[in-house]
């Protein structure tokens, strides 16, 4: 059995990890590279394996930086089931369609600065019809069902805990050429305990080969209610000042969150009453798939269902309202009262958070409150850093806002959250492979894994294989 390490190697972005047995080729997600522009079109453009040689792709989650290249996947020729769980394909039937207008968009773009030089134009890595035609080759799985997805090899999706359908890939094989019988498990991304709306990440009991991510190798996050008790306090700090707090947010997970958070602290009473907007399409049509997927839920968001008779919307109130027009949106640059505006990119890299960012970062009464990671480079980043001077749109403004993070907010386990899975396995895996982490994190969690359990941890490179 060989496995090849595609993407997401020594990096956090890109997830694509190859598993060859029994004369099949398995796919563990698919995922966008994220990176400088032109390197990031090439990798992402150019899939560094025969599309058409895939037998068959597994999808830990919706996000895009493991389901994002799906597209040109199916585009260049992939033809088998994409299994992943219910929930996580009717996110992507979303967040694909929406990915194929951004690379059109992006391209067009591109492609006016090469007509101005004579350069001949690029085509986008996909387009939304090749999106809309990938959707055709989901399959849902349901968690803790098993099913033969390969001659010998048998797929468990479990809760991974890390958003709304996410998935641990539990892989039992039957290696025929090496005559035994082997379970290969794949993290997916692991998420926090204790977080709202989504469960707790399972346990997996055994494991020969393991493949986990490492986000956050090197790094603690504080417990989740300390940081929604400073959600509230900076709230109301705000609101006594006069001033607009302007989040940030993912579109997916994020944001249902937040806006889950904020109905429980509204609904007791703990913030001021103000006007709290939800600004963006895509987080409008995704929080619609949040709403049709109970079967994913927490007791926390189930019990708080049960006693809030009137509230049985969990991402609905009374002064939440959502934003989908470009006229509604830009209504919002009218308002001179303290509100809440949540709106993407998570990272302030584009879409509609640039013009809130823009009306309000010189108001020393406003905060932007991020809850996110941010990238290097990034305006986000740039205000976590409390850069005094900052460009939006291309022009300078002072950043006189209160920049806050919250961490707790993630959606990645901690280090020790990271062990205590690991520790968790009763029969410890053999061969143990660390993807979706920066150097430094990957190597410290290396470090902690073969010091606390004595594991034979490998950070691949990106193209590395191994015979196993
Ligand atoms: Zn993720």
């Amino acid at each position: 059995m060989r496995i090849t390490f595609f993407g997401a190697a020594r990096t956090v972005t890109g997830s694509q990890h190859l598993i060859e047995v029994n004369g099949h080729r398995i796919l563990l997600d698919c995922g966008l590279y994220q990176g400088r522009r032109a390197e990031e079109y090439e990798r992402n453009l150019n899939l560094p394996f025969d599309a058409r040689s895939v037998s068959v792709m597994v999808l830990s989650h919706a996000h895009m930086d493991h389901s994002g290249n799906i597209p040109n996947l199916v585009r260049r020729g992939f033809r088998g089931d994409i299994l992943c769980t219910y929930a996580t394909r009717d996110l992507c039937a979303s967040m694909l369609l929406d990915s194929g207008h951004i690379q059109e968009r992006d391209v067009e773009y591109v492609n006016k600065k090469r007509r101005k030089k004579g350069q001949p134009p690029v085509q986008p890595i996909y387009t939304q019809q090749d999106a809309m035609d990938s959707l055709d080759y989901f399959t849902g799985q349901a968690y803790n069902r098993a099913r033969e997805i390969a001659p010998g090899v048998l797929l468990t999706l479990l809760d991974a805990g890390h958003m709304l359908g996410s998935a641990i890939v539990v892989l039992d094989i039957e290696d025929r050429e090496a005559r035994r019988d082997v379970r290969l498990v794949f993290s997916g991304d692991l998420g926090r305990v204790g977080i709202p709306i989504i469960r707790d990440p399972q346990m997996v009991d055994s494991a020969d080969f393991l493949i986990m991510e490492s986000t956050y190798g090197s790094r603690l996050h504080p417990p989740y209610e300390d940081d929604e008790k400073r959600l509230k306090a900076i709230i109301q700090d705000t609101y006594r000042a006069g001033g607009m707090v302007i989040m940030p947010s993912f579109a997916v997970g994020r944001t249902q969150q937040l806006v889950y958070a904020l109905h429980k602290l509204a609904v007791q009473g703990e913030i001021p009453k103000m006007p709290i907007f939800v600004d963006s399409p895509l987080a409008i049509d995704v929080t619609a798939v949040f709403r049709t997927h109970p079967e994913c839920y927490d007791d926390d968001i189930l019990e708080f269902l049960r006693t809030n008779g009137d509230h049985n919307d969990p991402f609905g109130f009374s002064d939440l309202t959502y934003t989908r027009t470009q006229a509604e949106s830009m209504r919002l640059n009218d308002l001179n009262q303290p509100a809440i505006i949540i709106s993407a990119s998570g990272m302030a890299e584009h879409g509609r958070i640039l013009h809130h960012l823009k009306n309000h970062i010189e108001d020393p009464r406003t905060t932007v409150l991020i809850t996110g990671w941010q990238a290097p480079e990034t305006l986000g980043r740039r205000l976590v850093e409390k850069e005094k001077i900052v460009r939006i749109f291309g022009e300078e403004y002072h950043n006189n806002a209160r920049v806050e993070v919250l961490n707790g907010f993630s959606g990645h386990a901690d280090r020790d959250e990271l062990l205590d899975w690991v520790g968790a396995i009763s029969r410890p895996p053999r061969r143990t492979f660390l993807v979706h982490g920066e150097p430094k994190s990957a190597f410290e969690l290396a470090q902690g894994l073969k010091e606390r359990f004595n594991l034979q941890v490998d950070v691949p490179d990106w193209k590395e294989w191994f015979e196993v």
